[in-house]
């Protein structure tokens, strides 16, 4: 089933194979923990088991007395274990019964359906684990509390004469059971990881994927933009993301180099250390006085952090729009090998989608992330009156030269259409307008 809807997720078609960017267990695991939430079935039918087992513990229904008469006769739930012939429907609680009840405590008050040694009721531990060389020697493991407490002297028996350090442990072990009262009532069983005490099939599933550190909070899943971008995000902060490298990883074959400069392209290089993403991030820092993130563990972490609560979502919409449209321009240029007419228009593209997704913000947030992109904008045409700074002016020289020379590769391209040398001839050309682009944003950005 898993394996099919890994292939969902993975392949749009039937027979077209893609690269799959992280093992499904890790997209399995909660958003909380740096997962991508998408439920593990094969967990999710253990929780929904479970949720019959804490109803047959802690109520008593037609189904619950059924159900016992059938399967239990005058053992406990707890003391049951698969059998032979047994329905699915009871195999299956069986599975499951073990990791369910390790997750509770049982509140006693009968005593008859809490086993003695192996269930939890006294303390945090069971006294299986805390007197394990008792319980190894112990004749009866599985007995009940209420059988155990209800005759004095305890009623347990050992295979061995009891001696030196087990002596001491089994007088511990009584003094520490001599004060609980038995009741009529009937025992309980409180669920741990849910604070009321009560079963829920979430708490259970969450509590089993989680049983790692947990991290901080992944705030990449709560800002308002399509989930494709939310993808995109967290692609980009497990460093899988289909950059050359990644590729290459992959067995890709060809040029690992970045198509905006002369260096490798690694997520870290297009997205903080090329020129083009300098520039953007000057842009930014023009604008806003805001200095640039080093990496997309530090965006998510201490950088994000270092914004007020209420601007941290904004500032991730407009971070995430700046790094899709890098994304998007960067995928242009080397699928549709399309000329960008200027590095300007990769923050107008920036702008572009911040005021698209802006729309799905509330009225108050729209409106800033709105004033915002105008600022952006401005500071890159010079029209902000207030600063008085942007990129035009230093670059406005540059803007025909970019134009002829993207005139001349395509000249080369017309030229040479019927030539051999016709594929040197345009990538010679289109490594030369890499290289003038590369002054121009060493150029640009020394001039900031
Ligand atoms: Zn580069």
């Amino acid at each position: 089933m898993d394996y099919y809807r890994s292939r969902f997720f993975w392949q749009y078609d039937e027979h077209k194979k893609k690269y799959k960017l992280m093992k499904w267990s890790i997209l399995n695991k909660p958003k909380s923990v740096g997962g991508m939430g998408i439920i593990n079935l094969e967990v999710q039918i253990f929780c929904l088991l479970s949720k019959w087992l804490f109803k047959l513990l802690n109520e008593d229904g037609i189904w619950q007395r059924l159900i016992r008469k059938k399967y239990l006769g005058d053992k406990t739930l707890s003391q049951v274990s698969k059998k032979a012939g047994d329905s699915h429907f009871w195999s299956g609680l069986m599975e499951v019964k073990d990791l369910f009840l390790s997750l509770g405590v049982f509140n006693v008050h009968s005593g008859d359906q809490t086993r003695f040694w192996v269930d939890l009721w006294l303390g945090n531990k069971t006294l299986k684990d805390e007197y394990p060389a008792l319980y190894r020697i112990t004749r009866r493991k599985n007995v009940t509390v209420a059988n155990v407490l209800n005759s004095r002297p305890l009623n347990v028996s050992f295979r061995r004469a009891l001696s030196g350090n087990k002596l001491t442990q089994w007088l511990q072990l009584v003094s520490k059971v001599a004060d609980v009262a038995l009741t009529n009532e009937k025992d309980a069983f409180v669920w741990l990881p849910n604070r009321n005490g009560l079963f829920t099939v979430k708490s259970m599933y969450s509590n089993l994927m989680t049983n790692e550190t947990t991290l901080a909070f992944c705030r990449s899943w709560k800002i308002k933009v399509p989930l494709k971008i939310k993808t995109f995000l967290w692609f980009l902060k497990k460093g899988v993301t289909l950059t050359k490298d990644n590729l290459i990883k992959r067995n890709w074959k060809g040029s690992a180099k970045c198509c905006f400069c002369n260096y490798n392209e690694t997520i870290q290089h297009l997205f903080f250390e090329c020129h083009i993403a300098k520039f953007i991030w000057f842009t930014v820092f023009i604008a806003f006085n805001i200095k640039p993130p080093t990496s997309f563990t530090h965006l998510l972490g201490a950088w994000i952090k270092g914004f007020h609560h209420t601007v941290r979502n904004q500032v991730l919409v407009g971070v995430t729009a700046l790094c899709w449209a890098l994304w998007l321009s960067r995928n242009e240029i080397i699928f549709e090998r399309k000329v960008p007419n200027s590095y300007l228009q990769m923050m107008f593209r920036g702008t572009y989608w911040t005021r698209n997704w802006a729309r799905l913000s509330k009225e108050e947030e729209k409106t800033s992330l709105n004033k915002c992109c105008q600022r952006l904008d401005a500071c890159v045409t010079e029209r902000d009156e207030t600063s008085g700074r942007g990129f035009r002016s230093s670059l406005s020289c540059f803007t025909s030269e970019l134009r002829l020379l993207t005139l001349f590769i395509d000249d080369v391209g017309v030229r040479c259409q019927h030539s051999e040398l016709s594929a040197v001839a345009v990538e010679g050309a289109w490594s030369l307008r890499t290289l003038f682009l590369n002054f121009v944003f060493v150029s640009v950005t020394n001039h900031l």
